[in-house]
């Protein structure tokens, strides 16, 4: 019989779920995931989750109850998938084996843990609803001394968080100016000018050291030779794809699993969806692994749907998007960051409204925003349409 397995039961696993019913599939779904709370969404976390009062359950996206009830996926949590037979088409768990007749591997990716010896109490990543509690509940016991490492996005909202509680945080960033990579280098600045519009200390060009304390976490020793008291330590110091569990099996991996431009991923009946899958993307002709909440949604869909009818399989094409908040402002970014001329096209970078285009030739590849959320929406679908860089010049001054 008809059997679809979905390892990884968050974003990217759920919409294959939901898509994969819709497309009038009839047979089995299970869901297995390694956490113990049914599919959640993760933005919220670093976000409205850290003020003060906040609802104290997972943003949850979707329940067991309705997934079995809608959807008839039976799901399995606090599951873990521990490896892969393609041959045998069976996913082996620390709770026995599941044989499949196809496989959406969403297993996302997980927070990099920090480098510096084992963490202490009131050291963190942020990367699951139970961070997010722990990182809560320190700062509702009084957490003062507040130090960020890493200014990239999870660490940047972070900070707004905790300015939104009146707390005054230190971000520490590693290269000379954050989100060069994400973003380019002169965005990367305007981003830092605004953590220090609002009166959030970024001091970047400095590494961590170490971070020491005994019951607790006292201090964080820099590279430079200075130490700053700690109460509370966020690492937002990147993710990495979950796959671990994939070694050893026909599915390849290298920074993710490698997928054709279907997101099937080597081996019968198996494709790969959301943080974890790398897929070349025919837009910009480039392979891309993404990790950001719209890619989720639209590569579960997509998985799904090819996973269920292989032979008639499409392309997965699709504009990057993502967005991030703030101090109440709202960023977004679409397309890719790779440009040769980053025009700022309304508005001034010191400013909390402008919106910057990117340019690679005589193309417009990418478009940042800070509170312009139609008119980057609207970019993204000229973007997917290959809208020449005169006309898209034109069309937003
Ligand atoms: P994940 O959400 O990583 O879920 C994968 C699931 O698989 C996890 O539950 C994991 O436990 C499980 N799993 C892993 N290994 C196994 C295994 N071996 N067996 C079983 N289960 C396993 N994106 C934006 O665009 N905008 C934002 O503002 C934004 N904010 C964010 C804030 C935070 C704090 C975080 C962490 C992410 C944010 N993102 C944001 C990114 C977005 O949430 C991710 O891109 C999205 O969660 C990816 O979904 P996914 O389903 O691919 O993977």
């Amino acid at each position: 019989p008809e059997h679809l397995v979905i390892v990884g039961a968050a974003l990217a696993g759920l919409r294959a779920v939901e898509a994969a019913r819709r497309s009038g599939y009839k047979g089995g779904v299970t869901m297995i995931g390694a956490e113990s709370q049914a599919p959640y969404d993760r933005p919220p976390l670093s976000k409205e989750y850290l003020a003060p009062n906040a609802e104290s359950g997972a943003p949850e996206l979707r329940s067991a109850q309705s997934l079995h009830d809608d959807f008839g996926a039976d799901l399995k949590l606090g599951v873990r998938a521990t490896g892969l037979n393609c041959a045998a088409q069976q996913v082996h768990t620390d709770h026995g084996a599941l044989d499949y007749t196809a496989l959406i591997i969403a297993t996302g990716s997980a927070a990099r843990p920090t480098p510096w010896g084992d963490p202490l109490p009131g050291v963190y990543t942020l990367r699951t609803v139970d961070d997010a509690r722990r990182i809560r509940a320190d700062l509702d016991n009084g957490a003062q001394d507040i130090v960020i490492i890493g200014a990239g996005f999870i660490g940047s909202e972070a900070a707004s968080a905790m300015h939104r509680r009146g707390l005054k945080p230190i971000i520490i960033e590693h290269a000379p100016v954050p989100l060069a990579h994400a973003i380019g280098e002169e965005m990367g600045i305007a981003c830092a000018h605004l953590h220090r519009r609002n009166g959030t200390e970024l001091r970047c060009g400095v590494g961590v050291g170490g971070i020491e304390g005994d019951d607790r976490v006292r201090q964080v020793r820099l590279t430079d030779g200075s130490a700053l008291p700690a109460d509370l330590v966020i690492a937002g110091i990147g993710a990495a794809p979950a796959t671990q569990w994939l070694e050893g099996s026909e599915v390849k991996v290298d920074n993710g699993v490698i997928c054709d431009e279907t997101l099937f991923a080597g081996a019968p009946g198996v494709y790969a969806a959301g943080d974890v899958a790398r897929w070349p993307n025919s837009v910009f002709e480039k392979v891309m692994r993404l990790e950001h909440w719209t890619n989720a949604t639209e590569q579960g869909k997509a998985a799904a749907v090819n996973a269920l009818d292989p032979e008639n399989a499409k392309p997965f094409q699709t504009v990057p998007y993502f967005w991030s908040d703030w101090y109440g402002n709202r960023l977004q970014f679409v397309g890719i960051p790779e440009a040769d001329e980053i025009h700022v096209a309304s508005g001034s970078i010191d400013s909390d409204c402008f919106l910057a285009l990117y340019r690679q030739n005589s193309r417009l590849v990418g478009a940042l925003g800070l509170n312009e959320r139609r008119r980057v929406m609207k970019l993204r679908r000229e973007i997917a349409q290959n809208i020449s860089w005169g006309d898209a010049v034109s069309s937003v001054s």
